[in-house]
């Protein structure tokens, strides 16, 4: 089923399903959403939202938005449904002044509605028969592995879960031997796989990667070693994990329509920002009812493109750049971690890396490499440092000694991130 038809289905929508009905469920579950949290949620209670339905989607650039430190609150809590209610509650670390952690609160319907749409995400490119391999974590309840694992037994696939500590080269070899149709991870756990155990006799037909952006050189590296075609999706905790997929036409992630409403505004400001121009993407949930989210700031970098897919599909497609807030400003650009994944990942011997930024003068970029074997790494880090050299970016600062950077080596394929991957400041 498209993603249309299921969006559709899921709205009682008739299909094919048209950009003007969408709009039209869309409007009255914004209304259903804030006319529930204020009638249900302490928090919104103290919120000036609006008594009377909007009457146009764009209205709701007039309601206050919503932060992750209101996610670190519990007085007033943002909860809507009574404890006895909620079937999950997942708990993230912030990177806001506070220090203290998100709580995300799910009912047993919102769950069952995460699960509908890895299925129907995954059932893009996943029949009935069909092993799949899930290296995310999924050891808890609720977790994104565990999520998987429902929503493939949905689709009559066989799946199997990995150890989240299973070693990538063990990775690699267990897709080969499983005969791996689909398989799902995050982008550098997966590359590491690939490149530590290159299959001989196996060609993976799909890979669905999350959690973290996907570098190009990322991409095509899974393309040639597997023969995979790559799709990209895009999620976090608070859309429910599940937030956006691309289709074969790979330009944009489309929407999960049903259950969230996106907007791009200009991060200074807060005014909405027009079609396809990058600024902050602020959610609003549909449906949910553990914890309904309104105008959520993500602090993610995107673009919105409302113009119909060549794949026939009138879902928007989400295209993300980043976080907001990462990069260092230097004279010759901004320098983010996706430059050096650009650079770092396009060398075949790179499995993953770390990169850490100390003031000084000059500034130093600490770079730390991990590739699939140390036996065959002689070469590695002159060959990586002239990728550096090479970047329009970077060269021209190390040129005029405004940048030092030090190259070492990892022990293992995979580093130590303490969380997600991120260009590190001391
Ligand atoms: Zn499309």
């Amino acid at each position: 089923m498209s993603l249309d038809a299921w969006t559709a289905a899921t709205l009682s929508l008739s299909s094919p399903l048209s950009a003007e009905a969408l709009q039209a469920a869309q409007l009255h579950l914004l209304n259903d959403t804030i006319a529930f949290a204020r009638q249900a949620s302490p928090f919104y209670r103290r919120l000036a939202l609006p008594d009377v339905p909007l009457a146009r989607i764009s209205d709701l650039a007039q309601l206050p938005f919503t932060t992750p430190e209101d996610l670190t609150r519990a007085d007033p809590p943002l909860t809507a449904v009574s404890q006895s209610q909620i079937a999950r509650i997942v708990t993230l670390p912030t990177s806001g002044t506070t220090g203290a952690p998100k709580r995300l609160h799910f009912s047993e319907a919102d769950v069952d509605a995460i699960i509908a749409y890895f299925a129907a995400g995954m059932g893009q490119f996943t029949r009935a028969g069909d092993t799949v391999v899930i290296a995310f974590p999924g050891e808890r309840p609720g977790s994104i592995g565990d999520n998987l694992v429902a929503a493939m037994a949905r689709l009559g696939a066989r799946a199997v879960l990995v150890p989240w500590t299973l070693p990538p080269e063990d990775l690699g070899r267990l897709i080969e031997a499983e005969r791996a149709d689909v398989v799902a991870g995050p982008p550098v756990r997966m590359l590491a796989a690939a490149r530590c155990h290159r299959p001989t006799t196996h060609r993976v037909r799909a890979a669905l990667l999350s959690s973290d952006r996907l570098p190009p050189p990322l991409k095509q590296a899974l393309e040639d070693i597997w023969g995979a075609e790559v799709f990209d999706h895009w999620g976090m905790t608070e859309t429910g994990l599940g937030g956006a997929v691309e289709c074969s036409v790979h330009d944009g992630m489309h929407l999960r329509a049903p259950d969230i409403h996106a907007e791009i505004v200009d991060p200074q400001t807060g005014a909405p920002c027009p079609d396809n121009t990058p600024g902050e993407l602020v959610i609003t949930t549909l449906r949910r009812r553990g914890q309904p989210l309104i105008r959520y700031r993500t602090g993610d970098r995107a673009r919105l493109d409302t113009a119909p897919c060549a794949c026939g599909s009138i879902l928007p497609r989400l295209v993300v750049e980043g976080r907001l807030d990462a990069g260092i400003d230097m004279p010759s650009g901004r320098l983010t971690l996706a430059t050096l994944d650009d650079i770092l990942f396009a060398d075949a011997a790179v499995t993953d890396f770390t990169a850490d930024w100390s003031k000084g003068a000059p500034p130093v970029l600490d770079i730390c490499l991990a590739t699939a074997s140390l036996h065959h790494a002689t070469d590695i880090v002159p060959r990586c440092r002239q990728r550096l050299q090479a970047s329009p970016l970077i060269g021209p600062e190390l040129a005029t000694d405004r940048l030092r950077i030090t190259v070492r080596l990892n022990a293992e394929p995979l580093c130590q991130h303490n969380g997600k991957r991120r260009l590190t400041q001391a």
